[in-house]
């Protein structure tokens, strides 16, 4: 297990064999030195792409993004959820249904951030049925940047985003990868590998 799935197995809480919560260190209350080993961690695996600019969603996507663009030296900008009154002029849209809110949103970033000379590297807190990475991918797109990855706090590899994703072609970095969260239990990916072994 790697620092991440070790914090998750100490502090996440199993709400269905769906959910998973992390408000203790991601969701709500932050951890900031755990950020800054995620962020440390995405700019490893993603040093050799070049990346020019990260994009993100609000709210709990923020933090690690931020800590990943202090690493690369690059900025972070965040897609928002709602139409801000400041937020005005040339944007670029999607729309994202969100599976833990059961609500669709209008996302949306302005032109001025990104642009076709862009290398973006996307990220977010989870990865479950792909929306959310989904609509910030065709509003990078909308801008003519490229989508250089996707870096992913935590992915639930047992709903269909990843392979959603990774079939579109993207490459896809999820920190902790979870097996299953089956009898209020979270398992690995790495853990059931290293079983076999
Ligand atoms: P997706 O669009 O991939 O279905 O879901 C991604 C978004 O839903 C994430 O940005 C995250 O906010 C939220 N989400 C999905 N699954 C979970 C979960 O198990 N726990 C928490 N806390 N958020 C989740």
């Amino acid at each position: 297990m790697n620092f991440l799935e070790e914090r998750i197995k100490k502090d996440g809480k199993v709400l269905s064999e769906h959910v998973l919560k992390v408000d203790s260190f991601l969701n709500h209350q932050i951890d900031p030195n755990l950020m800054l080993e995620i962020g440390k961690e995405f700019a490893a695996r993603f040093a050799n792409e070049g990346i020019t600019k990260i994009v993100t969603i609000e709210s709990s996507g923020i933090a690690p993004a931020v800590m990943t663009g202090l690493i690369l030296k690059v900025p972070v900008v965040f897609a928002r959820k709602r139409k801000s009154l400041t937020l005005n002029g040339d944007l670029l849209t999607a729309s994202v249904h969100s599976f833990t809110k059961n609500e669709t949103n209008e996302i949306s970033i302005s032109k001025k951030y990104v642009n076709k000379e862009d290398r973006v590297l996307i990220i977010d807190d989870f990865l479950a049925n792909g929306q959310a990475a989904l609509g910030l991918v065709e509003i990078v797109q909308q801008s003519g940047a490229e989508v250089s990855g996707i870096g992913i706090v935590i992915e639930k590899s047992f709903q269909q985003g990843a392979q959603i994703v990774t079939k579109q072609g993207h490459r896809v970095e999820s920190i902790a990868r979870i097996a299953s969260l089956k009898n209020g239990e979270v398992t690995f990916i790495n853990e059931k590998v290293e079983e076999l072994v």
